[in-house]
């Protein structure tokens, strides 16, 4: 059960996931497809890992065994090889309606081995209206071996219609103590190091073991918890949010250049021009060059995503601050997700008002608002940190 074995503080939702699994397999078994749940929704906030678990559940649907974790079918599953099983990602912000309907017709299929073909969405939120309901006509007459599995931060995320023939699976943000226990035994973190990590992401599994292996993640952090204090002037704040947006836009360089020459080399290859990327679109076979303004699109998009989930989580730091902040300022006793600076949260809340901090929480909460509503990140950003300044006193 190595699979879900992943799945950290997740106990409930892979009792559930295991039941439905020795369910499939006896109506398989009986040469029977009814009986099985034919879409599910997996549900949970960012990193309590929505994907891993449906990726867990298609290993035990496709498993002689159940999800053994170590067969052919498992291990096809893990590295994305297995021919029932389509990983759909969205390349970029969203899915389109002429990329979901190719999956329906891709889902209409029977399963290649004989057992189940598997159709996973991640980030299915991100469908557009009119994918939506190009999904939402798949989900309603499925054919008897197909499993829609949707990946989504909540079920209000995902139209109604889609949502009542689900069966949800939520998964809950996990411990603490849940996250650095698997950091320590699993990625052979120090304890201190895992503590420390786990506490700092929230919950966030992916991002704890980023924190925790990698120093420049750490010093970003660092950078990005040291705005609160040094915003004193309005030229500070407008500095500081340069900072961050130009971070963001250098992650998302970083991801992008060389698959984006990788791509667009393959593509001019398919349409038979040479790789001397001279005579674009010229030397492009009908159709290449309307191909090739596509693909651009879609890194353009991409590159949009990267930076604004790279902007999102320094964020979502500030939140996790400013929450410490009033936490403190509550007189609550509860572990801070900066207890590494609780020194520096105390003074703050010290010398400001439950008011102003949750007045600072409201601006960082819009910025990320508007920064999903496509406003120029620098001057969505600016808005922000010129509202965490510590107003002079008159
Ligand atoms: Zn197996």
């Amino acid at each position: 059960m190595s699979f879900f074995g992943d799945l950290v503080g997740q106990d409930r939702a892979v009792a559930v996931l295991q039941k439905a699994a020795a369910a499939a397999a006896e109506a398989l078994a009986g040469g029977r497809g009814a009986g099985m749940t034919h879409a599910w929704l997996f549900t949970g906030p960012p990193g309590s890992g929505r994907s891993n678990a449906a990726k867990a559940f298609a290993a035990s649907l496709l498993c002689p065994d159940q999800g053994c974790g170590h067969c052919d079918a498992c291990h096809q599953v893990d590295v994305g090889s297995h021919p029932d099983v389509t990983w759909v990602r969205p390349e970029g912000l969203s899915y389109s309606a002429r990329q979901t309907r190719e999956l329906v017709l891709k889902g209409a299929g029977a399963p290649t081995l004989g057992r189940w073909r598997i159709m996973l969405f991640e980030d299915a939120d991100r469908a557009t209206e009119a994918a939506a309901n190009a999904l939402l006509k798949a989900i309603e007459e499925p054919p008897p071996r197909t499993v829609w599995l949707l990946c989504a931060p909540s079920p209000d995320d995902m139209i109604i219609t889609i949502r009542s023939r689900c069966r949800v699976v939520t998964l809950s943000t996990p411990s603490t103590e849940a996250v650095a226990h698997v950091l320590a035994t699993r990625d052979g973190v120090a304890p201190d190091m895992a503590l420390f990590a786990a506490r700092a992401a929230q919950g966030h599994i992916g991002r704890a073991r980023r924190l925790a292996l990698d120093e420049e993640v750490r010093r970003r952090r660092e950078d990005v918890l040291s705005i609160p204090r040094s915003l004193s002037g309005v030229g500070d704040c407008i500095t500081a949010a340069e900072r961050l947006v130009k971070t963001s836009t250098e992650d998302a360089d970083a991801a992008t250049t060389a698959l984006n020459e990788v791509e667009t080399t393959e593509l001019r290859k398919v349409y038979g021009e040479g790789s001397s990327g001279k005579g674009l679109n010229k030397g492009l076979v009908r159709g290449g060059a309307g191909a090739l303004k596509e693909l651009e699109t879609m890194q353009k998009s991409r590159a949009t995503r990267i930076k604004r989930d790279s902007l999102d989580i320094a964020l979502l730091d500030l939140v996790a601050f400013y929450r410490d902040v009033l936490a403190v300022q509550f007189g609550a006793r509860i572990e801070l997700a900066n207890e590494d600076r609780r020194h520096e949260v105390e003074a703050l809340a010290r010398s400001s008002t439950p008011e102003d901090t949750l007045r600072r929480t409201s601006a960082i909460m819009q910025c990320r608002e508007r920064l999903a509503a496509n406003v120029n990140p620098q001057i969505a950003v600016e808005a922000m940190t010129l509202a965490l300044r510590t107003p002079t006193p008159a």
